[in-house]
């Protein structure tokens, strides 16, 4: 039996410019600046009876020159290789780079390779990504971003909402942890009252709080009914997240800054969340996001995947409970099809593979590409 082979994979780097520039709590804390671009890292992969895959891995801020770096040096190792055999391969490219660890850039550098194989092989077998994998329902709830964001005034995020919830969408989540809590409780306050108390809501902090800043906007914030609170801490105080969930009726949701399974597992051990965010494209691919979502269903935890809706809406209709897919409208101008929301859900697109298309325009922003071939 003879079997299909890579033969060739292109990267590009792609930097999508924002309409306006982002500011959420980290902004506000003065951490770091506003947001005016999102860098991407395509990798199209061609294997020799001519079968196609697309994925990506993108960064905020800093890191997508490093991204592009990495993945340029470790390609090579798979070259030649059977597309089919995915874990296999991501191993392979792990221990092709290393030296520079499990996480952060080089599982993010990896994580586009692997989910152009995932993409590759749901085309080639016809399929959805989400039917490829197995999937509980053909569309999941969605909750819009970015409209909520803190460099928007109010009056503008409650037309936002609004316009959100006419396109069909169910929720809505607005930014939070800004150094005046007081602000944020107002804003929170006119959301409720604008969109009455039976629309989901959420409110994400980024990390801003410490422990007794968030355990008091918790408190104040448990009359609104929120769907959960987001990234009430630092990232990674399983501790401090556990005994916040703990105290609060409100669920606590946290993970989209975690950089591998690992860092996820020591969450799920601590019973830090009540909802589980993890990020395809950050935890190196979908080969790692279907590992750590099988310990997640099997800890119990809700699922709601950060960003990155075009992979995410495939991997959470494949969830076993009812999860969540976050709707941000920055990536439109990088793909040719639209993703379509109807009554408070997304619709997993019945085109092969992610369904994805890269566009002119998202040509034009490429400010880099590179192809290894056999
Ligand atoms: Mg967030």
């Amino acid at each position: 039996m003879s079997f299909d082979a890579i033969s060739s994979i292109t990267f590009s780097h792609v930097l999508l410019p924002l309409a306006t520039p982002i500011s959420d709590a980290k902004v506000l804390t003065g951490r770091q600046k506003p947001m005016t671009e999102v860098s991407f890292l395509f990798a199209e992969i061609t294997t020799r009876d001519g079968h196609t895959g697309i994925g990506f891995s993108y960064s905020k801020r800093a890191g997508g020159y490093a991204q592009y770096a990495h993945a340029c040096e470790i390609a090579p190792a798979i070259i030649g290789e059977d597309p089919s055999d995915i874990d296999k391969l991501w191993q392979k490219l792990v221990w092709a780079g290393a030296s520079v660890g499990r996480g952060g850039v080089s599982t993010q550098a990896i994580a586009a390779i692997d989910i152009g194989l995932w993409d590759l092989k749901a085309k080639r077998a016809g399929l959805p990504l989400a039917k490829l994998i197995g999937a509980h329902r053909d569309s999941v709830q969605c909750y819009n971003t970015s409209g909520g964001f803190l460099h928007t005034p109010i009056d503008e995020v409650l037309k936002n909402a609004t316009h959100s919830l006419e396109s069909g969408i169910a929720g809505i989540k607005i930014k939070v942890g800004q150094p005046d809590m007081r602000i944020d409780l107002e804003r929170v306050a006119a959301v409720r009252a604008h969109i009455g108390d039976n629309v989901p809501l959420m409110v994400d902090a980024n990390q801003q709080w410490d422990r007794a800043s968030a355990l008091r906007f918790g408190r104040a914030m448990e009359k609104y009914e929120l769907v959960w609170i987001e990234e009430p801490l630092d990232a990674h105080d399983a501790e401090g997240h556990a005994a916040l969930a703990a105290a609060l009726d409100t669920p606590i949701a946290t993970g989209e800054m975690l950089s591998s399974v690992a860092e996820h597992v020591r969450l799920i051990e601590h019973r830090s969340a009540d909802i589980i965010q993890p990020d395809a494209p950050r935890i190196g691919g979908i080969t790692q996001f279907l590992k750590l979502a099988t310990l997640a269903s099997q800890a119990g935890l809700q699922l709601a995947p950060h960003f990155a809706m075009e992979i995410h809406l495939h991997l959470a209709a494949a969830y076993p409970t009812e999860p969540w897919v976050e709707h941000f409208d920055w990536l439109a101008p990088l793909f040719n099809e639209v993703l379509e929301t109807r009554n408070g859900r997304m619709i997993v697109p019945d085109r092969p593979g992610l369904g994805i298309t890269l566009t002119e325009q998202a040509r034009k922003w490429t400010i880099a590409h590179q192809t290894f071939s056999a």
